[in-house]
């Protein structure tokens, strides 16, 4: 039975009325298992006011009480963990273990915001001048809105609202149309836990929904995750609009391993990083760069062992290492990938293409791809594929495996495997990429650091999370202060006289 979504407005769904819908699909079956409501310019604007009328109280709230409320929101959404990771899995495809993750990093996220009292704190400054003080204070922006992208519908709508909410301001997420039940399940936990009707709505949309949050004043800032040109085009489009923005993009990550590192420990570190959750991972390593002909010809030779025993299946089997792609489109653009590196000359040693399932006929599977003996001018090494296909690119030296990832149009994350610190330090220090792991592939930086690319992978100045996200969601009044001495002036102190 295909269910109809809604929006989430004022603390309760809210059906569309625009009578435009698409369609969220089952990625294991194929099947269209719900239809969701697309909003108009009209639906938008009406959510932009109720997020503005609910902000007012929420900013007036003390920041303790807003993180309490935040921390009771963690706590239900541990106690319903189970639930919320096989929704989530049921629509964008990613194993359930794999789900949990994903709810758990946007937690962590909102964990962290606990501290907003602390991180809302201004600064003070004694006696800059004769009798003059200077201090600084946080204030929320007022409506600021997230658009997420389909990959981590838990995590990365957590990454924007935890620190948007706690600052004080009135969140509006408009989350991917692929997978829309989890965040709306969030903001069912949200009131459930306290929040205020209408500081956290869900916007359900596409184009017209963002340029209607685009082009509404109201709305003070745009927390954007997804691919490039939709990052690029939405950054320029904030900026016209006199918004703040922090718009993510794509990613290619390169893995550098020396001749020095554990083989092993690489191969299992590159399989998971690769394959898990089908490639679709803005950190997941799409691009090995053995170093010297010999780690290359020995690396190679373990990867397609360790290919031939992944196993490709449904979301909710144990057994299965990763699930389905989240579309038919996407499964279509992948191949047509594989198509492209075989016809511009790389070694294809895994071929995904055609993959099947026994019992899910319909489903999107692409199965593990490796293709060797890849170089710069290929399209399956320039562009991001976003799919279950690792590119070996070998170079000769450190210098020339340096230079891949430093040149790269993308620079979101990278890593190296070594056993030599020397090395570690040099690479970490001169690589042109935002996220380093040293002996770890998929270096997501943890809730009190912060998250961001460089290059094509990131616009804006400030990170998601950790500090940065305070100061993204809050603009900063300076307040100088002078209380002239001397008030005490016209008075006497003095016995007066007599006459
Ligand atoms: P996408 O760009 O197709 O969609 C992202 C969001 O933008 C969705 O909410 C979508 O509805 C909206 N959108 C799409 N087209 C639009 C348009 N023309 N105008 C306005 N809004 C539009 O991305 P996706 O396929 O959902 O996600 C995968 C991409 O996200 C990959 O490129 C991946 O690398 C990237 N990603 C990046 C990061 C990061 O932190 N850098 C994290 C996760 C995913």
């Amino acid at each position: 039975m295909v269910r109809e979504l809604s929006h989430y407005v004022g603390g309760q769904h809210v059906a569309g009325t625009s009578g435009r819908f698409s369609d969220v699909f089952n990625p294991c079956t194929g099947e269209v298992q719900a239809r969701l409501p697309l909003a108009s310019k009209a639906e938008t604007t009406a959510v932009i006011d109720n997020a503005a009328q609910a902000q007012l109280g929420w900013a007036a709230t003390n920041p303790q009480r807003r993180a309490r409320i935040l921390l009771k929101f963690v706590d239900l959404v541990n106690e319903n963990m189970d639930e919320l990771a096989e929704l989530l899995s049921s629509e964008h495809g990613k194993t359930f273990p794999d789900a949990k993750g994903d709810i758990q990093r946007g937690i962590e996220v909102v964990e962290f915001c606990a501290a907003a009292p602390h991180l809302l704190k201004g600064e003070f400054s004694d006696s800059v001048g004769a009798g003059i003080d200077v201090h600084s204070l946080r204030q929320p922006l007022g409506v600021v809105a997230g658009i997420t992208p389909f990959n981590f519908p838990a995590m990365i709508p957590l990454w924007k609202a935890g620190p948007a909410l706690a600052a004080g301001n009135a969140f509006i997420l408009k989350p991917s149309e692929r997978d829309p039940s989890v965040p709306l399940r969030l903001a069912e936990l949200l009131t459930e836990a306290g929040l205020p009707d209408g500081v956290f709505n869900v916007l359900n949309g596409d184009k017209e929904a963002v340029d209607g949050l685009l082009e509404d004043d109201r709305v003070r800032a745009i927390g954007f995750v997804g691919s490039t040109p939709i990052a690029q085009s939405i950054y320029a489009s904030a900026a016209a609009h006199g918004k703040r923005a922090q718009c993510f993009g794509g990613a290619k990550n390169h893995m550098v391993i020396m001749p020095d590192a554990d083989l092993d420990m690489v191969v299992d570190a590159l399989i998971g990083s690769a394959f898990g959750s089908a490639g679709e991972r803005c950190m997941a390593i799409s691009v090995a760069v053995p170093v010297g002909q010999e780690t290359a010809d020995a690396l190679v030779a373990k990867l397609q062992e360790r290919i031939k025993e992944l196993k490709v299946g449904p979301s909710m089997d144990p057994a299965s290492d990763f699930g389905p792609v989240v579309a038919q489109s996407a499964k279509d653009r992948i191949e047509d990938y594989i198509q492209v590196g075989v016809d511009e000359g790389a070694t294809l040693l895994a071929d995904g293409r055609g993959w099947t399932v026994d019992g899910y006929p319909g489903g999107f599977w692409v199965g593990p791809t490796l293709f060797d003996n890849v170089t710069t001018s290929m399209r399956i090494y320039r562009e991001e594929i976003f799919g279950p296909v690792l590119s070996v690119i070998r170079a000769k030296d450190y210098e020339a495996a340096l230079r891949l990832p430093s040149e790269h149009e993308f620079g979101n994350g990278v890593a190296i495997f070594t056993r030599d610190g020397d090395a570690a330090r040099d690479f970490a220090s001169r690589v042109q990429v935002g996220m380093v792991g040293i002996n770890v592939p998929i270096p997501v930086p943890i809730a009190y650091y912060t998250f961001g690319g460089w290059k094509a992978s990131g616009f804006g100045d400030l990170n998601q999370h950790g500090a940065d996200a305070f100061r993204f969601y809050t603009k900063t009044k300076t307040v100088t202060t002078r209380w002239p001495s001397g008030i005490r002036q016209g008075s006497s102190f003095i016995m007066p006289e007599g006459s």
